[in-house]
């Protein structure tokens, strides 16, 4: 049996985040120590991302340094799931693929020489698990892997076939977790709104939850997709008072013809009107996106497509990708490869745009009142706590607030893009 500290290094999104949560609560159980310092760490746990070449090359040498230093290093996460045992070759003496890092701390105690653990070993989540010292916000998976195949993306290769969570488990998680204290809670899946267990959808399922809770006060969901949004999903977000009307809608591109190269499953005309209706059912909630620029073969006409969807539906919140070929998906293979360049400048005009689009609607938060969560200090000014309002915005507020507290505030100021706020009244957790 060998025990000792363990460090956790996590890249890309918020599902690699919950899993490594999970396996740091798993090892902590098994009697390991977690450090935040890797020089003190006996085993380093590599928590990886592949759904971009720079994530994929940032981990890969990460590896490389730890293994020389006499770290039993463990990678998981979507590279792991992608590249299995050539990992090894860079060092790794564990390899464990995305529905198998549950068995993480019995894979390392019987470790003896190097191995690889990427088949499907039945991916459980905990609904009992216990939270880290005041943690007020809590990630849960409702769904996990994808059927959508979008030409670009590695996901439905890394993460396997999209599986619904019974709704009665993720119901019962969510109980154990309003009872420890959390107050926001954030549902996570690659496609949140195509979620169904048999029985529920995910209209039902926010429904079930917003009945469940007791002391969370805020519902959050992502990632949603375009193509599967139903007015009776929005119709429940936009009558609750414990759903937050953020809504997160990837564009992708507004060209029809890149939108069917991408396999996107929905129309320019169709995304419009989507977004028309969140406007007119939530004016005061937001829309984010994810937009790609330089996808094989996008002209300068598509490109215009896309930001004409951005001068339409002035965004609250955009993130902006150059297109970027992965191993094993379609798109890499396309011919009419943008030149990087072109890529870059597109990437350029696109944030000016959507910036423009920011602006615009924090102008329409001036004056109003609202309720922030605080997150912590601003980073900008420590006499400043920032946090996010109902709707997702990020606001910061004079005054220095305990993370957890919610503070009622006029917004009065816009700061580049961030919303100033003055408190008015303090609601201490
Ligand atoms: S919906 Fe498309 S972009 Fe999103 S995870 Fe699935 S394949 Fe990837």
């Amino acid at each position: 049996m060998r025990k000792g500290k363990f460090y956790i290094k996590t890249f890309g999104c918020q599902m690699n985040e919950l899993d490594s949560e999970l396996v740091r609560r798993m090892m902590e159980e098994r009697g390991y120590e977690y450090t935040d310092d890797p020089k003190e760490a006996d085993f380093v746990l590599i928590n990886t991302c592949t759904v971009r070449e720079k994530a994929a090359r940032k981990a890969k040498h990460l590896l490389r340094y730890f293994s020389k230093r006499e770290k039993t290093t463990v990678v998981m996460g979507c590279l792991a799931q992608q590249e299995k045992g050539k990992l090894l070759k860079w060092g790794a003496d564990l390899v464990v693929g995305t529905r198998a890092f549950v068995e993480i701390p019995d894979l390392l105690e019987n470790l003896n020489g190097s191995g690889v653990v990427c088949e499907e070993i039945g991916l459980h989540y905990r609904t009992d698990r216990r939270l880290n010292p005041g943690q007020y916000s809590a990630y849960v998976s409702i769904q996990y892997g994808c059927d959508n195949f979008c030409t670009f993306c590695v996901v439905p290769y890394t993460r396997g076939r999209e599986y619904s969570r019974p709704a009665h488990e993720i119901v019962e998680e969510i109980k154990n977790l309003d009872s420890q204290g959390v107050v926001e809670i954030t549902l996570l899946g690659q496609n949140v709104n195509s979620y169904h267990d048999g029985k529920y959808d995910f209209a039902d399922l926010l429904k079930l939850v917003e009945d469940t809770i007791r002391n969370i006060k805020r519902v959050r969901f992502t990632s949603p997709n375009p193509r599967d949004f139903s007015y009776k999903v929005l119709k429940v977000v936009a009558e609750s008072d414990v759903i937050t009307p953020w809504i997160h809608l990837p564009l992708q591109s507004g060209s029809d013809r890149i939108l069917r190269k991408m396999n996107r499953g929905y129309t320019k005309a169709e995304y419009l009107d989507q977004a028309a209706m969140i406007r007119d059912l939530m004016p005061y909630g937001t829309i984010t996106t994810d937009i790609i620029v330089g996808f094989p073969g996008e002209t300068e006409e598509d490109f215009e497509e896309t930001l004409d969807v951005v001068r339409r539906v002035k965004y609250d919140g955009a993130y902006m990708f150059i297109y970027s070929p992965r191993p094993n998906t379609p798109a890499a293979r396309y011919s009419g490869q943008v030149p990087y360049e072109v890529k870059l400048d597109r990437q350029r005009r696109l944030i000016d745009e959507v910036n423009r689009g920011i602006y615009e609607r924090r102008r329409l938060f001036l004056g109003r009142e609202g309720e922030v969560l605080i997150d912590g200090l601003s980073r900008k000014d420590p006499s400043e706590s920032a946090g996010k309002l109902f709707n997702g915005l990020t606001v910061t507020v004079n005054g220095r607030y305990k993370p957890g507290t919610f503070v009622k505030v006029r917004i009065n100021g816009i700061q580049g893009l961030t919303l100033k706020a003055e408190p008015l009244v303090v609601a201490l957790r």
